[in-house]
């Protein structure tokens, strides 16, 4: 294969947070953590479990504190929890069950107003702020530009600017920078243009990408995103996910689907396909509809012996 491909890449499970945060209906806790045990099982090990944000504007996670309460034991096991300000920041920090923060910069001003009522400036001030916090408390901070591909307000972002954001944060000492395709306009020759772009500005720091589906382009990118040198992606049990702030946005590429590709193509992911994909029924099961994923409604292939 011609790239930066690897022979394992990393996987974080993003189902627990980016996957049901759009949902109207509530989620039980019991059932987020039945999720988050089923991810572990398939074999996940990091995982958003939450995030940490205004339980007004995001009601599906204002039960953060007990699902983190209730997070199995695991010192294999990174979780992680979303937060978008210092306030977030001191939540997550006291449960004392959270290893790693996710922060959160925006590339424009209009969706960083709509997401978390600041300027794409003020993001990154907090992002970097809350990676120190993380740092001074012992823990890691990480930190995802969203609309890195595209602004579902103003449209085309410059890859310029989101390399000074990588750049900005990647100096507060962030473990890795992810680019998030928030509103699933990417495509593969642009993904593959800016992750080899941001990797070169912030080496040896790893780039993790966060891709939805929202136009069919969700497996291509993660592809070409790989052969650019990311080494870790995001993915999401079925295919769930959304952003409650950015109109149309859609799932999160599906777990199950990632790692069919890339087992397939000789990538070693860590998870388990046939637990994910009776992760996929099982949740569909709580959800009561189909989900999105696509291989856990096909047949085995090979066959099963
Ligand atoms: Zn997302």
């Amino acid at each position: 294969m011609t790239g930066l491909y690897t022979s394992s890449i990393e996987m974080v499970e993003v189902s627990p947070r980016d996957g049901l945060q759009n949902e109207k209906r509530e989620i039980a806790t019991a059932d987020k953590l039945a999720l988050i045990s089923r991810a572990i099982s398939a074999g996940t090990r990091r995982i958003e479990v939450t995030s940490f944000v205004n339980p007004r504007a995001v009601p599906q996670m204002a039960d953060a504190e007990a699902v983190c309460a209730a997070l199995p034991s695991r010192d294999d096991v990174t979780y992680i929890g979303l937060v978008m300000n210092q306030r977030g920041a001191d939540r997550a920090l006291a449960t004392r069950r959270i290893d790693q923060l996710g922060a959160v910069a925006v590339t424009t001003d209009t969706f960083a107003m709509a997401n978390q009522g600041q300027s794409s400036d003020g993001s990154v001030d907090a992002a970097r702020a809350i990676i120190e916090m993380a740092r001074a408390s012992g823990r890691t901070g990480q930190a995802t530009i969203a609309a890195s591909f595209g602004c579902p307000f103003e449209g085309e972002v410059a890859e310029d600017r989101v390399l000074a954001m990588a750049l900005a944060i990647a100096e507060a000492g962030a473990v890795e920078i992810g680019l998030a395709d928030t509103i699933g306009v990417a495509n593969p020759a642009h993904v593959a243009r800016l992750v080899a772009r941001v990797r070169e500005a912030i080496a040896p720091l790893p780039v993790r990408v966060h891709f939805h589906n929202t136009r069919g382009t969700g497996l291509a990118n993660v592809w070409a995103a790989l052969g650019a040198g990311a080494v870790t992606v995001d993915a999401s049990i079925g295919g769930l996910g959304g952003c409650p702030f950015a109109p149309g946005a859609a799932g999160n590429v599906a777990t199950e689907d990632v790692v069919n590709m890339l087992e397939r193509a000789g990538i070693a992911t860590g998870l388990n396909l046939a637990a994910l994909i009776e992760t996929n029924h099982w949740l569909a099961g709580v959800m009561d509809r189909r989900l999105p994923g696509m291989v856990a409604h096909t047949p085995a292939f090979p066959a099963a012996a």
